[in-house]
């Protein structure tokens, strides 16, 4: 059991789900530390209401705010990288890595201490550094429990047998909001649209993801460095019900599923259980009422990020850290109107094709890491030109 917690990404869908948790065993936490990019209100509240001893938000223009609403409360507070950096060092037992995208790297990697136990969903990261993290994480000591919700189900599987008898791991895909759209449909799709995931309510730029299947992309690339499963062992099912979240495949035929409702809160109790079940609000699993589980081929015609994600996969060296770059690059503009939804697979690929032309190689290091998506970043930027925004579309049912 995991005492002492810091939660980077506190004030997000995945930090307030965290919160959620830690609220149901207030006996058991302490929290040392919450991170949080810029919005002070929200950062406070949560620090007040977990009794955290140090709030920090990313964004140092928002100190004042959140002085303000910390006052009185004797919880200390910073702003800006070196305050992130206090709040990450400080002694705890496990951290919540939950911070969206590259921009969670770094704060990351420097949670990593040992003794530590780094519950990770900031998949990004593994992405865009993957050996590089994986290996500091073993120079320092630091155990990292998967926290992203196919993965934990996968680590909960696999403990089912013995790791040189598995024969290949799936994970599940619930399709997202467009799994029933067709590619024209697609064209025309805006934020809004993606944020109707058909399961899940998570953040804006994983909502993209998961649209477009660039998540279960991610994800592959993700797996393949927490398991150490090569490409080829891989391999990705839409299941529209998202109950089976990860199945395990022994080489005796046999399968171990890691099932639960599609919450959050699953995953993150498993996490900062660490060795103990934590009870949660979660509804028992009835499987009657779910009545049935369907499963697809995922369709990479209608759905290229997954294709891509699969090739940076396959080709390895610079391409994982290239594709995820260009893809934050590509959603930012998607969100903000500038690009089409199906622009956003041309400019992964313009990226992509870019790389594979240098002699770049895996980055060794984190630091390497994020230049290489500096790079990639600024690759992307260019090929947003000649893109047409998407025009205001009428208003589609998810499914
Ligand atoms: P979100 O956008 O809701 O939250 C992101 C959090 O990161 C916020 O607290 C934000 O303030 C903070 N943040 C952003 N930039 C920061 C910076 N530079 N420094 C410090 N904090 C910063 O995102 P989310 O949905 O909670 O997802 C977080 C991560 O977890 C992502 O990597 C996502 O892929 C992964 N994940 C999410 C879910 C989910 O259900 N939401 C499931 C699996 C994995
Ligand atoms: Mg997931």
């Amino acid at each position: 059991m995991a005492d002492r917690i810091t939660i980077l990404g506190a004030t997000g869908s995945i930090g307030q789900s965290t919160a959620d948790v830690l609220r149901g065993h207030r006996e058991r936490f302490s929290v040392a530390a919450v991170v949080g990019g810029r919005d002070a209100q929200a950062l406070a509240a949560m620090a007040i209401d977990l009794r955290a001893e140090f709030a920090a938000l990313s964004d140092s223009s928002k100190l004042p705010a959140l002085r303000e609403a910390l006052a009185g409360t004797g919880i200390a507070s910073g702003a800006g990288a070196a305050a992130v950096r206090e709040a990450v060092d400080r002694e705890a037992d496990l951290v919540v890595g939950a911070i969206s995208g590259v921009a969670g790297l770094a704060p990351t990697r420097d949670a990593l201490k040992p003794g530590r136990k780094l519950a990770l969903a900031n998949k990004e990261s593994l992405v865009s550094a993957g050996s590089a993290f994986m290996r500091e994480a073993a120079r320092q000591g630091t155990t990292i429990l998967p926290m992203d919700s196919e993965h934990n189900a996968l680590a909960q599987a696999l403990t089912a047998g013995h790791p040189d008898d598995v024969d290949s791991l799936t994970l599940t895909a619930s399709g997202g909001p467009f799994r029933t759209w067709t590619a024209e449909a697609m064209r025309d799709a805006t934020p809004a649209h993606t944020a109707k995931h058909p399961t899940y309510s998570m953040g804006a730029k994983i909502n993209v993801d998961s649209a477009s299947l660039m998540n279960k992309g991610l994800e592959l690339i993700e797996a393949h460095h927490l398991f150490g499963m090569s490409p080829e062992r891989l391999e990705v099912v839409v299941h529209p019900q998202s109950i089976i979240h990860g199945l395990v495949h022994w080489r005796d035929g046999a399968v171990t599923a890691g099932m639960a409702h599609p919450d959050m809160r699953v995953p993150i109790a498993h996490c900062l259980g660490v060795d103990r079940r934590l009870a949660t609000k979660v509804p028992r699993l009835d499987l009657a009422a779910i009545g049935g589980f369907t499963f697809e081929v995922p369709d990479s015609d209608r759905f290229p990020c997954l294709r891509l994600a699969r090739q940076a996969l396959a080709a390895g060296g610079a391409l994982p850290t290239v594709l995820n770059g260009a893809n934050e690059i590509a959603v930012e503009a998607f969100l903000a109107g500038r690009v089409g939804f199906m622009d956003i697979p041309r400019i992964v690929e313009a990226a992509c094709d870019w790389a594979a032309g240098t002699s770049y190689a895996a980055p060794a290091t984190v630091e390497e890491a994020l230049a290489l998506d500096g790079e990639a970043r600024a690759v992307a930027s260019r090929a947003l030109d000649g893109a047409g925004g998407h025009p205001p579309a009428p208003e589609r049912p998810a499914d």
